[in-house]
């Protein structure tokens, strides 16, 4: 048994982590608990590693299948619509046409995502001048847009021939 009047702030810190987890034994929490009652600095140190640790628990993770987002990426830049393998049946008629648009968006944003991350990266990196993050985004976004505005071009004009 650690004696409680010799229990000192440099003893407390290294236990508080275990304290928290309900980790220390009884000989060995009923000295730390003490010395947290009588001094306010522990105390302070020890509410906020709880806060802290509250920050970072995390949730149970949610099942998803291996490969899931990786799989609908690659086909929405693949330019897969859904249409093709989407085998509507009486009753999905209605929702069959909202598929290709949900595909459609994920693509774009998909797209986005690249872009937005492309223009981070060219913040991070020193230019040595003047950081002209907000041109750089505009820019390749503009880009991005343009190039969505085209394959939408490119695409109804092929549903035109199609039509015909
Ligand atoms: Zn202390």
């Amino acid at each position: 048994m650690i004696d409680p009047t010799k229990f000192t702030c440099a003893d407390a810190r290294p236990l508080v982590s275990a304290y928290l987890d309900d980790e220390l034994t009884a000989d060995r929490a009923s000295p730390l608990r003490q010395h947290l009652m009588e001094c306010a600095e522990c105390r302070t140190a020890t509410q906020s590693h709880k806060a802290q640790r509250q920050w970072f628990q995390t949730t149970p993770p949610v099942e998803v299948p291996a490969g899931f987002a990786s799989r609908v990426a690659r086909r929405a830049f693949q330019g897969d619509l859904g249409e093709a393998p989407f085998q509507a049946a009486e009753d999905d008629r209605v929702l069959a046409p909202v598929l290709p648009f949900v595909l459609r968006m994920t693509a774009a944003a998909a797209l986005l995502l690249l872009v937005i991350s492309g223009a981070l990266r060219s913040v991070e990196i020193p230019t040595g001048g003047e950081l002209r993050a907000d041109d750089a985004a505009t820019m390749t976004l503009e880009a991005a847009l343009e190039r969505l505005e085209r394959l939408d071009r490119e695409e109804s004009a092929l549903s035109e021939v199609r039509s015909r």
